[in-house]
């Protein structure tokens, strides 16, 4: 009930904050965690194709997955909707790709999406619509937003507004509204999102955006977040970076930092053999197949898994060094 009220609240807050200027101060959200502290969820990307390309395999092996964790809620990391996002608050393909295939109950969670290039693509305005909130209660998408989760903060992160190709791009249209002029709407994220991390006193701080900084994968780095996103990152002491859009599994990490780049984007289409050369000091894994993360923080603990479309466990990685198993 805390949580439907406080959603209550913010979301009046964000209507008018929508009314005042974009650039406003991030939405913040509260969730609460597990009676000893700990938290754990699910993060999928790249997913809505109702239910086809092995959307509703993974959705299932999702539902064993969080039951058996107990998962506290979900992670989108966008490209939510195929191939261009929504039509309207009404569009069918909200129910055929969301709320008809994730059906388990331990699914049955708070959903803290973000938005895709594809979703960009289609009705942006429409995935952020409270009108969706009222057909299934778990869907919570925005831009930019904060949930706060006991010891750990969420940093969401609108990225597809940093990539330059989409504004130039002329086979492909885009629903840029509340966007415009890029410039401006960058750079005021990118001081939100600074003046954000330094304010946590968070003891694990995790920013989720659907755009890779560094992957192996087809779309490979995102030129202008490793530019523009990653130092801000990095010098406020970000744990993970959760992403989607590349078609796979995978987890970097670097040699001079604590940050782990963990792309989870394999929730329906992949490609087989989509991998690029990459530092095998830094590549702890990566799978170019279908599948989901989950993670679990406690007080002095962080374990990331991800799973494959049969349940199988093919990574592990905890921040206390125990990498238990892993396919690459
Ligand atoms: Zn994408």
């Amino acid at each position: 009930m805390a949580m439907i009220k406080s959603l209550a609240v913010h979301l009046l807050l964000y209507m008018v904050a929508m009314t005042v200027m974009v650039a406003a101060d991030l939405l913040r959200f509260k969730h609460p965690v597990k009676a000893n502290g700990s938290l754990s969820f699910l993060a999928i990307g790249d997913w809505g194709r109702r239910g086809l390309y092995n959307q509703s395999k993974v959705a299932y092996q999702m539902g064993k997955v969080g039951e058996k964790m107990d998962v506290d809620f979900i992670v989108s990391t966008g490209d939510n909707f195929y191939d261009s996002g929504l039509i309207d608050e009404h569009d069918p393909a909200f129910f055929d790709s969301f709320t008809n295939v994730y059906t388990a109950p331990s699914l049955q969670k708070q959903w803290y999406s973000v938005l895709g290039n594809h979703d960009y693509r289609g009705n942006a305005l429409a995935q952020l619509s409270p009108e969706l909130r009222q057909r299934d209660n778990r869907w919570l998408c925005m831009r930019s937003f904060i949930v706060n989760a006991g010891k750990v903060d969420f940093f969401f992160v609108d990225t597809t507004p940093f990539h330059g190709k989409y504004f130039s791009e002329t086979d492909q249209e885009y629903d840029w509204r509340g966007v415009l002029p890029r410039e401006d709407y960058v750079s005021e994220l990118l001081k939100d999102v600074d003046v954000a991390l330094k304010e946590s006193s968070a003891k694990w701080k995790v920013v989720v955006g659907h755009h890779t900084i560094y992957s192996a994968g087809v779309h490979g780095n995102t030129e202008e977040l490793v530019d523009k996103l990653l130092p801000i990152l990095l010098e406020n002491d970000v744990n993970l970076y959760i992403n989607g859009h590349d078609h796979c599994l995978e987890h970097i990490s670097s040699s001079n930092s604590q940050l782990q780049f963990l792309t989870s984007g394999g929730g329906s289409k992949a490609w087989r053999g989509d991998i690029n050369p990459w530092n095998l000091d830094e590549m702890k894994f990566y799978y170019d197949g279908q599948g989901f993360m989950a993670a679990e923080i406690t007080e002095n603990d962080l374990v990331v898994s991800f799973y494959d479309v049969f349940g199988n466990m093919l990574h592990n990685w905890s921040n206390s060094g125990n990498s238990r198993r892993s396919a690459w």
